[in-house]
This record gives C-alpha cells, sequence and structure tokens, in this order.
C-alpha cells in the first residue's frame, strides 16, 4: 500500500454562509493513480477514541492507525499550498496527538499539579494559591479596621 490523503473542498449548500468543509480522504496510489478508484476510508479526525476502533479507518490499520493517521497529516501538510487546508491539517494533527499537559511539583504542598495555560512559571497549585489569597484578603481587611 502507497497511502496519501486527498483532500478536497466542499461547498456545503445547506449552509448559507457557504463556508467550505475540507474532506480527508484516504487513497492507495498503489491501487490506482485516479481518485476515486484508488479510495480507501476516509481519514477520521480521532482514529481511536479510548483505544477503541470506532470507524473504518482504525479499523482497516489497528493499532497503527494513529501513527498512520499522524503520518499522512504531515506528508500532505509538507505538499499543501493552499492556506485554508494547511490550517485544518495542523488542527486535525493537533487532535490525533493530544500533549499531555504540563505538570510540576507543587512548591507549598508538595503535590504534583497541571500547569494551567500561559502561566510560565506557576509554582503554587491552585488550592494553595486560594489558600494564599484568602489569607491575604483577611489580613488587608484587618488592616484597615
Ligand atoms: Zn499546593
Amino acid at each position: 500500500m502507497k497511502l496519501r490523503l486527498f483532500i478536497c473542498k466542499k461547498t456545503d449548500l445547506r449552509d448559507y454562509s457557504q463556508s467550505h468543509y475540507i474532506r480527508f480522504a484516504v487513497i492507495d496510489l498503489e491501487k490506482s493513480k485516479k481518485y476515486p478508484a484508488n479510495y480507501v476510508c476516509m481519514l477520521p479526525q480521532q482514529p481511536r477514541v479510548n483505544g477503541k476502533a470506532n470507524n473504518v479507518f482504525s479499523k482497516l490499520f489497528g493499532k497503527d492507525s494513529v501513527d498512520i493517521a499522524k503520518e499522512l497529516l504531515k506528508k500532505s501538510l509538507r505538499s499543501e499550498s493552499d492556506i485554508e487546508i494547511k490550517k485544518e491539517i495542523e488542527k486535525r494533527l493537533k487532535i490525533v496527538e493530544p500533549k499531555a499537559p504540563p505538570k510540576t511539583k507543587c512548591h507549598v504542598c508538595k503535590k504534583y499539579f497541571t500547569i494551567e495555560k500561559g502561566r510560565f512559571r506557576q509554582r503554587v497549585c491552585l488550592e494553595c494559591r486560594k489558600k494564599f489569597q484568602k489569607r491575604k484578603e483577611t489580613s488587608t481587611r484587618k488592616k484597615k479596621i
């Protein structure tokens, strides 16, 4: 099998905004050079959900489906020139390959916690920070009195 992605934009006629939706079809170049004769299946947004094969693609490629999907998307991203399609490929790559959020040890309670988005050097977990803020609030209130 020589797999590639065949990506095409279609105008959804039911959508009055005339927006395009982008179809990702998996093709096999060994089968035929022409679409749709070489059509294998559609590329799902998520090949495997919780390790289960729930679409044709993941049934065909089993455990390798995530890696194959990633490879196909990366290959297409390199050769694609359409900005709209490129964006869609990048979006799909993120869905296929979810990155675990970074974790760090809290300096106060020593528990591991997930760093919030956009906070680069977060050293104290949310719970400890809340406690700290409360303490600060009560102490400033006391001062005013
Ligand atoms: Zn903490």
